[in-house]
């Protein structure tokens, strides 16, 4: 199909974070112009249901006139002051005292970003910071998982646990170690109970601490559900296996809770969900529902009163970004949380989570789908070329783009991991929507095992 006219100034000028820049060339991309409620609309006014949430983040849609205002009204009151050097504003103090209250574990203060990989990296930063003001400048490590996401960053991509974030950037960077990934239907042993691959991940996790020396091992951070990585859940008991062998060798727990926060798990906070308690929290993208890029970090007191500490000694601390706590994205922020909680979304959640992991078993019996998986309100869908042996497609071959692509046609916007086909549709779907969302991936499907044939 000829390329239009914004399609190819697009490739003139654009490169195109996580794209094959060499068949974009001959695909062109999807030009988006508005979107309302779980819809958005392409430049010929065809209507697409968004079943990722734009990037696993607009939790409650498109077009809140809330949202708009709230932003509206900051921007003429205050359109910007940082928090450097001891200034502060409105917004940014109540929201980090409403991201205290809701928060699952004792927190001391909040510091804000603007995206995930920042927050991932102001954490590596932040621990070690931390055992340097504590005495023990040897405790650098950190433990992350294989397929675990985390951001670009150069720190933070490291942390991913993902080879096309890490093949010909030279990364990750030394002092980051990843251990096993909790994925059963991947990694379990024939016959091996998901409780007993839980004790094996987590045998795997002290088995790395006791090879690289305690003594040198600083963190874990671990999403609650992996994301990217392909909608891992992990396996029952498995955090709590995990947190003990931290546990045991004085190791800090992280959850990056970018996409499980805010009612994705059917949880405030997606650790809730799964029994983790770490010691520290970041969190992106539904705090404002993608309406403006706020990101944060939780952080407990010992982080704190070694920003203390390290004051004493340097003079400052010397960390910060120019829109940390941006006074626009506070304000979007909090009347994003103000609506969670007026609203019930993340209650609503809950209760809609029964269809949602219905009909994703349900396509579980379908020829092309080796395991569907999911919790709450999001999930995958991992297309294999035998089901009975699990054997994948060869990567060549295409299937999760080719899937993806089908599914456009048939208006839904899915995201593939490989060849899971994820889905991840804003909080605000309708049970309705849910039906018809369904409808449009199992057609998706069946154009995909004739074209797979
Ligand atoms: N952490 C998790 C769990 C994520 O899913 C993402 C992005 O998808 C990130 C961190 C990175 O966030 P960002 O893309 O905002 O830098």
């Amino acid at each position: 199909m000829a390329l239009t006219n914004l399609q190819v100034r697009d490739l003139e000028t654009v490169l195109h974070p996580y794209t094959n820049q060499a068949t974009i060339r001959d695909t062109g991309t999807l030009v988006l112009e508005r979107a309302k409620g779980i819809h958005v609309y392409d430049v010929d006014g065809k209507p697409y249901i968004e079943g990722m949430a734009g990037l696993w983040c607009t939790s409650l849609g498109y077009g809140n006139e809330e949202l708009a205002d709230a932003a509206y009204a900051q921007m003429k009151k205050l359109s910007f002051t940082h928090l450097f050097g001891g200034k502060s504003h409105d917004p940014a103090i109540e929201l980090a005292e409403r991201l205290k209250e809701k928060a699952p574990v004792p927190i001391s203060k909040v510091f804000f970003v603007c995206s995930g990989s920042e927050a991932n990296d102001s954490q590596i930063k932040m621990i070690w910071y931390m055992n340097n003001a504590m005495g023990r400048p040897q405790k650098k490590k950190i433990v992350s998982r294989i397929k675990g996401y985390h951001g670009v960053t150069i720190a933070s991509a490291s942390l991913t646990g993902l080879p096309a974030n890490h093949t010909d950037f030279d990364l990750p960077i030394s002092g980051i170690l990843h251990t096993s990934c909790p994925h059963h239907y991947r990694f379990g042993l024939e016959g091996e109970s998901e409780e007993d691959f839980a004790t094996r991940c987590a045998q795997d996790l002290e088995d790395l601490i006791l090879r690289e020396g305690p003594d040198t091992v600083a963190a874990f951070i671990a999403e609650p559900v992996m994301g990217a990585g392909g909608v891992i859940v992990p396996p029952k008991g498995y955090f709590e296996k995990m947190m003990a062998v931290c546990q045991r060798y004085d190791v800090f727990m992280i959850a990056d809770e970018v996409i499980c926060a805010f009612g994705r798990l059917g949880e405030w906070f997606g650790s809730s969900a799964l029994g983790y308690k770490p010691n520290s929290i970041s969190i992106a993208k539904a705090l404002t529902s993608a309406y403006m890029p706020v990101g944060a970090i939780l952080i407990p007191e010992e982080m704190y009163q070694a920003t203390i500490v390290e004051s004493k000694k340097v003079g400052t601390f010397g960390h910060g970004f120019t829109y940390s706590g941006h006074p626009v994205g506070a304000a979007v922020a909090l009347k994003t949380l103000e609506i969670y909680d007026r609203e019930k979304i993340i209650e609503k959640a809950a209760a809609k989570s029964p269809q949602f992991q219905a009909h994703l078993k349900a396509l579980g019996d379908h020829p092309l789908v080796g395991e569907a998986r999911g919790l709450g309100m999001m999930g995958a869908l991992e297309m294999v070329a035998d089901k009975r042996t699990k054997k994948a497609f060869e990567p060549k071959a295409g299937i999760g783009a080719k899937a993806v692509a089908i599914a456009q046609e048939e208006g839904v916007i899915l995201r593939n991991l490989g060849d899971a086909l994820a889905l991840c549709p804003p909080l605000i779907i309708s049970p309705e929507e849910i039906d018809d969302l369904f409808d449009r991936v199992a057609r998706t499907l069946d154009r995909v095992l004739d074209h797979a044939k």
